[in-house]
């Protein structure tokens, strides 16, 4: 399939202002160096199939990375035209037991962000989960209390969903029409690839109650961009595994959020930003990961937990981060 390119202004800003991050070579680079990464740490009789799941993610690697100097923000530019983008995602095929390996291996996160949810909420109420997969993070929420709905465009991931007994219905942000409004709306694992990152989280901010929570978590773009140069150096294993154990390796994915750049766009969309948590990504270990990769990358995530409690200096030395932010007004608690 050819790929349509076109140059591009910041998404959160629109400022033309950019440094390159990673040029076409050095994406080349990294995605032979991801795939010798995963050879190394899975036994020798994975199947073919286990191994492209961890290197061939569904978004396409990017053909340049930037990063705007105005806002911070990591972006592909230039960018794939936006039709292209969603045909991936519909067309994405993914067997049964892998989506049951996923529902359980994310059951002790996901149940984690929805005790963060809560507390910052303050109570549970009816929710709107965008990109919902198999899940995973309905099913915790409704262990705290929460009603929550879930939207996503994979039918596959739907069906599966519905048979954990949770309620999802097809399709995006932008054709969901409702006169509800929530106590919550979360967007996890899911703006990072959307096209219109600002038009998503204004259209996310309506949906909300007074008082209501947006919730977001996204890959850090800063964490790979303050890694990235080091790939090159002494430090390349280290800077390497960092990266790789959390899916930041050829950055597969559209926008790279910075802790500053994503609490512009929640501020702009008239938000207050009440809680920034830094993290690491879930663990992707599976029976198929050698003992010494599995500790191996136990261990990192460990590490890298610490400064999460910090606020958004912590989140900002995180690969992932967390953005909770309130709509105010009357019913604020
Ligand atoms: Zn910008």
């Amino acid at each position: 399939m050819s790929v349509a390119l076109e140059l591009t202004r910041c998404p959160v800003c629109d400022a033309a202002d950019v440094r390159e991050i990673a040029g076409a070579d050095d994406l080349t680079a990294e995605a032979e160096e991801l795939w010798a990464f995963h050879t190394r740490r899975l036994r020798a009789d994975t199947p073919a199939e286990r191994l492209a799941d961890r290197v061939a993610f569904s978004q396409r690697r990017p053909y340049r990375l930037v990063q705007c100097v105005e806002c911070t923000l990591v972006y592909r530019n230039p960018r794939e035209r936006d039709f292209e983008l969603e045909k991936t995602y519909e067309s994405e095929i993914i067997g049964e037991d892998v989506l049951q390996s996923l529902f359980e291996t994310q059951r002790a996160s996901y149940e984690a962000q929805a005790a963060r949810l809560t507390d910052v909420a303050g109570r549970a109420g009816s929710g709107l989960e965008i990109g919902s997969y198999v899940g995973g993070f309905l099913a915790a929420a409704r262990k705290h209390g929460w009603n929550f709905q879930g939207r996503d465009v994979n039918e596959r991931a739907n069906a599966f969903a519905r048979k954990q007994g949770m309620e999802v219905a097809c399709g995006t942000l932008e054709d969901l029409e409702t006169r509800h409004r929530y106590r919550s709306v979360c967007i996890w694992n899911c703006l990072d690839q959307l096209p219109e990152p600002r038009r998503a989280v204004r259209l996310a901010a309506a949906l909300l109650e007074r008082g209501g929570v947006l919730a977001i978590r996204v890959p850090n773009g800063a964490f790979y961009a303050a890694l990235r140069p080091a790939l090159k150096r002494f430090m390349a294993p280290v800077a390497r595994t960092l990266l790789a154990h959390n899916n930041l390796l050829t950055f597969p994915y559209r926008t790279g959020f910075t802790v500053r750049s994503l609490r512009r766009l929640l501020e702009d969309s008239g938000l207050v930003v009440v809680r920034t948590f830094g993290d690491s990504l879930v663990p992707i270990a599976d029976q198929w990961t050698r003992r010494w990769a599995r500790i191996e990358e136990r261990g990192l995530k460990q590490l890298l937990r610490v400064p999460g409690a910090a606020g958004d200096a912590g989140a900002a030395l995180s690969p992932w981060f967390e953005m909770y932010a309130l709509r105010p007004g009357r019913g604020q608690s």
